[in-house]
């Protein structure tokens, strides 16, 4: 996708009429401090291809993937869909965020401009099973999954970047995968729609590696380093659209609990270590 042919061969090729356009450059907080240009440019480039070819062919509608770590570093919390473009991203990621907050502006002006029905979403992190649990590059749940794995392999402390205080939403992937597919059948608005679980749901670093640990038996061995980066403190994001339009105010998104995604997580991963991406 970052190729204007070869995206363009493959949309005709395939002819979708729904594209949910999850193609990017991602990674988690370390990857995006040591690969600014790549995250800039491999995403603009991308993200520019998709709308522009799905526009070309004419697509009845495109659904986008936004993320709440590319919303302004200070604000007040909990943040809503409004808040988007209100100012700076966290200094860590502002590469990515900039690129997607003008996917945000893409999707809007051909919308404007063409009637397209272009759609965004704003995920919280993600983590479950087939996610990508390379060392370095991975989100923290499957980079602690992987470095628990290890460390309980080779007899060694359990170590967890940063002081285990920031405060983190999580979404399980199938809960966000069915939530996608409801907002790409039934939202149609020009404003993004952010996608999180309850704000009590929200867990800290700390609370995340004891649950990840317990699962191996290793909660013993956690240590702190906190010479490494913490990363944006919070990110609190306000799920109140979502749940108004998905049911009667206050509905249930029914998602899973963290410590029973996290304990498949970590089953997967265990059964399936050869084939793991990481
Ligand atoms: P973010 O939510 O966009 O910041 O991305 P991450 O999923 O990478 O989460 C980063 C948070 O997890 C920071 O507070 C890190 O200090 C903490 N963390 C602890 N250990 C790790 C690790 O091994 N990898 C990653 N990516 N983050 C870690």
């Amino acid at each position: 996708m970052t190729d204007y042919k070869q995206t363009k061969l493959c949309f005709e090729k395939h002819q979708p009429n729904y594209i949910i356009h999850l193609a990017a450059i991602v990674g988690g907080l370390y990857k995006n401090m040591n690969s600014k240009v790549e995250m800039l440019e491999g995403n603009l480039m991308i993200n520019q291809n998709v709308l522009k070819c799905a526009h070309e062919i004419k697509v009845e509608k495109v659904l986008s993937c936004l993320s709440t770590c590319i919303f302004p570093d200070k604000t007040s919390y909990p943040i809503n869909e409004k808040m988007l473009h209100d100012g700076p991203p966290h200094d860590s990621n502002y590469c990515y965020a900039y690129a997607k907050r003008i996917l945000e502006i893409q999707s809007r002006a051909y919308r404007e401009q063409y009637g397209d029905n272009f759609i965004t979403v704003i995920p919280t992190n993600i983590y479950g099973e087939h996610d990508n649990f390379n060392l370095n590059d991975a989100h923290v749940i499957p980079a602690l999954i992987h470095k628990c794995y290890l460390s309980k392999k080779n007899n060694e402390n359990f170590v967890v970047f940063g002081t285990g205080k920031p405060l983190r939403q999580f979404i399980y992937s199938t809960d966000l995968a069915r939530l996608m597919i409801w907002c790409l059948e039934n939202y149609n608005e020009s404003e993004s729609i952010i996608i999180a679980p309850d704000e009590k749901d929200e867990v800290s670093i700390r609370d995340v590696a004891l649950m990840i640990s317990k699962n191996f038996d290793y909660s013993h061995r956690i240590k702190f380093d906190s010479s490494k980066s913490d990363g944006q403190y919070k990110k609190t994001a306000d799920n109140s659209k979502l749940k108004y339009l998905y049911g009667e105010f206050n509905a249930d998104l029914k998602l899973i609990q963290i410590e029973n995604g996290i304990s498949n997580s970590v089953k997967w991963f265990i059964n399936n270590y050869e084939i793991a991406r990481k």
